[in-house]
C-alpha cells in the first residue's frame, strides 16, 4: 500500500512511526526546508487534561501508542495568578515539551526514528498525491484542507504572543496568569526550558494583530520585570473547533488539521499524537480507530468547550474566585490528583445548569441564528 503523508509535524510523524512499525513505508511531504522549523517554545502537557489523569502521559504514549518520547522536564509546581490572589498546586502535574529544531523536541525525536523518505520544501495538493497514492494523510497542522472540504467548524479563534526570555527560573515550574488586562479570558504563561531560559505566550482570544501585541507589551511591563526577550515569536492566529469527518475517500485528517486539540487551553499534542497513530492503525488494519478515537475525542472535547465558555464569561473577579476556591487544599486536591478526568465532568455539570451558554453544534450541521422567541 502506497501511503503519503502532508506535514512532518507531530500528527504525522507518529503516523509515519506507528505505519513502520506496522511493515508500511510512508512518504511524507514537508513544506519547510526541516522538521522542526518553527519557532522554538517550550509547550505543556498537564495531567489534568488527559483522558486518564491517573496514568502518566509519557507512559502512556510508550505503552498504548508505542511513542518512544521523551518530555524535557516534569512539572511539579503550578501557580494560578489570579488579578489579586495567586495559589500554587505541586504534585506530578504533567510534562514540559521542546517543540522545534531542538534536538530535544518532540519532533526531533520522532525524526530519529524514521527510515521514511522526508520530501523537503514540497507540500503538493492532496488531490495530486490521491492519484498517486492509495492513502493521504493530512497533517499540515492547519485546517486548510479540512475548511475546503466543507467539513471545518471554527469554535474559537485568537492570537497568540510570545518570546523566548533569559532570566532566572526553577525549571520545574509552571507559572499561568488569568487577568483580563493580559489576555482577556485567555492566559498569560511562562514555562522553562531549563534555569536560565523559559517561553512567556500570551493567548488572547478574539483579538486582532496589533491588539495582541498591546496585551503582550502590558503583561510582559507587569510580569517580566526580571527577564531579558531573547527572541520575540511572530505573531500567530489560531483557531480551535470540530471537523465532521476524519477519513473522507482516501484521505484521513489528523493533529491541528482534525480538529485534535482542546478547547480549554489549546492543548494539542497528546491528541495530534493519538489521531496520527490511529490514522496509521487504521490505513494498517482496515480497523476503524482513527474513526473510533475521534468519536471519543468528540465527547470529551465537547465538556471542555463547554468549561471555556463559562471561563469565557468570566471577568477578573471570576478568576479571583476561581483561583480562591483552588486555594481550598480539598478543591486543589481533587482537580490535580483525582484519578478522575474531574474537568470533563465539570463540562456537563455546567451545561445542566445552564452556564457555559449557548448550544455546541454538531460540527457539520451548523446552526444558523434562529428567529428571536416571542
Ligand atoms: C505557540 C504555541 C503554543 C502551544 N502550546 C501548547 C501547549 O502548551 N500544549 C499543547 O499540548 N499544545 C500546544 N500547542 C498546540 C500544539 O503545538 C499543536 O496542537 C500540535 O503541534 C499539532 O500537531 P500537528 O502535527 O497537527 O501540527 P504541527 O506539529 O504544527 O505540524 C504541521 C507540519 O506540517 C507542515 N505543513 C503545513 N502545511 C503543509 C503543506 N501544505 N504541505 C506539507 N507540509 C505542510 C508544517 O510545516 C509542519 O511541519 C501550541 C501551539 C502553538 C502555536
Amino acid at each position: 500500500m502506497r501511503v503519503a503523508i502532508l506535514g512532518a509535524g507531530l500528527a504525522g510523524l507518529a503516523c509515519a512511526y506507528e505505519l513502520e512499525r506496522l511493515g508500511i513505508r510512508p512518504v511524507i511531504f514537508e513544506k519547510r526546508h526541516r522538521v522542526g522549523e518553527r519557532f522554538p517554545n517550550v509547550e505543556i502537557m498537564p495531567q489534568i487534561l488527559h483522558h486518564r489523569p491517573s496514568r502518566d502521559i509519557f507512559l502512556e504514549l510508550r505503552q498504548h501508542l508505542g511513542l518512544p518520547l521523551q518530555p524535557s522536564g516534569a512539572i511539579t509546581r503550578v501557580t494560578l495568578h489570579g488579578p489579586s490572589r495567586a495559589v500554587t498546586a505541586q504534585g506530578h502535574i504533567g510534562y514540559f515539551t521542546i517543540r522545534g529544531h531542538d534536538d530535544r523536541s518532540l519532533e526531533r525525536q520522532l525524526q530519529r526514528h524514521l527510515k521514511a523518505e522526508i520530501r523537503f520544501r514540497r507540500h503538493p495538493h492532496p488531490d495530486r498525491l490521491a492519484r498517486e497514492f492509495d492513502r493521504v494523510v493530512v497533517a499540515t497542522g492547519d485546517q486548510e484542507v479540512t475548511r475546503a472540504l466543507g467539513l471545518w467548524q471554527r469554535d474559537l479563534a485568537g492570537w497568540l504572543r510570545g518570546a523566548v526570555v533569559r532570566g532566572d527560573f526553577d525549571p520545574s515550574s509552571l507559572h499561568i496568569w488569568f487577568r483580563t488586562e493580559y489576555a482577556k479570558s485567555g492566559y498569560g504563561y511562562l514555562a522553562p526550558f531549563d534555569e536560565r531560559r523559559a517561553f512567556a505566550m500570551v493567548a488572547v482570544p478574539d483579538s486582532n494583530a496589533e491588539e495582541v501585541d498591546r496585551y503582550w507589551q502590558r503583561f510582559l511591563r507587569a510580569e517580566g520585570a526580571g527577564w531579558k526577550v531573547e527572541r520575540e515569536a511572530k505573531l500567530e492566529k489560531f483557531e480551535i473547533g470540530q471537523a465532521a469527518a476524519h477519513t473522507v475517500g482516501p484521505l484521513l485528517l489528523v493533529g491541528n488539521a482534525g480538529g485534535f486539540v482542546e478547547p480549554l487551553v489549546g492543548c494539542g499534542q497528546c491528541p495530534s499524537l493519538y489521531s496520527g497513530v490511529m490514522a496509521a492503525r487504521e490505513i494498517a488494519l482496515g480497523d476503524g480507530s482513527l474513526t473510533r478515537f475521534a468519536r471519543r475525542w468528540r465527547g470529551w472535547y465537547r465538556r471542555l468547550l463547554r468549561v471555556r465558555r463559562w471561563l469565557s464569561e468570566q471577568e477578573n473577579s471570576g478568576f479571583d474566585r476561581l483561583v480562591g476556591a483552588l486555594s481550598l487544599t480539598g478543591a486543589r486536591t481533587a482537580l490535580f490528583r483525582s484519578p478522575l478526568p474531574l474537568i470533563a465532568p465539570a463540562g456537563a455539570l455546567l451545561g445542566a445548569l445552564g452556564l457555559g451558554t449557548g448550544p455546541i453544534p454538531e460540527p457539520g450541521h451548523q446552526q444558523e441564528p434562529g428567529p428571536s422567541p416571542p
